[in-house]
């Protein structure tokens, strides 16, 4: 081998390194020379904010399900890209759907009230991650999209359907502590086929992450008083964030 090829073997091995260490545009002559950083992906936090922003892209055109004909918006899910709480509900639905965003009826006022009261758990709404199993609104009548009250949960093939793109938003997330909200995400996410009032208020291993199943801020709205055992549960997931805080 020449002194040439060689430069350049070497030249594309440093190329090969470079691209497997996140770099992302790499500038290289033939002659081995210049060879430069345009673009450094180290920023662990930006690739996140980029995958998401991938990601939901692909969500808000997605049409692998049928309740992509009836919705109006997809609701990819907000919030912080490095949350260390992230919270699953079930799924969009009339004023997410409206919206493409999670959260903001009814329930949703009650789940920020849970997040953001300093004796819950005093948080923002914006320090966490808001999502759900399915991204599309699962409508008992989906050819009237504009009625209220038309909401039914997911059902098994839709979930499976849909699941990857909460998998892969957990990933990209890491966050510490997922609560599951209601009997949906639970058995989704737990993987058992047993009631939500049984599952709650315990931490379940989802991939290494910590998650625990509380009741639906929709259910709590219908039985105000499982507002008891959903107060125990906030205040287990308020101690393991400050554990973790502490480690
Ligand atoms: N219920 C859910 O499960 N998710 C939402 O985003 C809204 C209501
Ligand atoms: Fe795609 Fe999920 Fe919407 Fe179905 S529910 S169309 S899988 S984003």
């Amino acid at each position: 081998m020449t002194y040439f090829n060689k430069t350049i073997d070497m030249t594309k091995k440093y190329v090969e390194q470079l691209k497997a260490d996140g770099i992302a545009t790499v500038i290289a002559s033939e002659k081995g020379e210049n060879v430069k950083r345009t673009k450094k992906e180290s920023n662990k936090s930006s690739n996140v904010d980029e995958g998401l922003k991938k990601l939901s892209a692909i969500v808000r055109t997605c049409k692998k399900c049928h309740l992509s004909a009836s919705r109006k918006n997809a609701v990819f899910g907000e919030g912080n890209p490095k949350a260390e709480l992230m919270f699953v509900g079930e799924g969009p639905g009339f004023d997410e759907d409206q919206k493409g965003r999670p959260f903001i009826g009814r329930a949703g006022k009650l789940l920020d009230e849970i997040i953001t009261q300093p004796k819950s758990l005093g948080l923002k709404r914006e320090d966490v991650f808001i999502a759900n199993i399915v991204k599309c609104h699962p409508m008992i009548d989906p050819s009237h999209p504009d009625n209220r009250g038309n909401d039914r949960p997911p059902n098994p093939e839709e979930i499976s359907t849909c699941i990857p793109y909460l998998e892969k938003q957990i990933e990209l997330i890491k966050p510490k502590i997922i609560c599951a909200l209601g009997s949906v995400a639970a058995k989704t996410l737990i993987g058992m086929d047993i009631p939500i009032g049984k599952l709650r208020g315990k931490f379940y291993d989802y991939k290494g992450i910590k998650l625990i199943p509380t009741y639906h801020p929709a259910a709590l709205l219908r039985n105000p008083n499982w507002k008891v055992e959903t107060w125990e549960d906030i205040k287990k997931i308020k101690a393991e964030l400050k554990k973790q805080k502490e480690l």
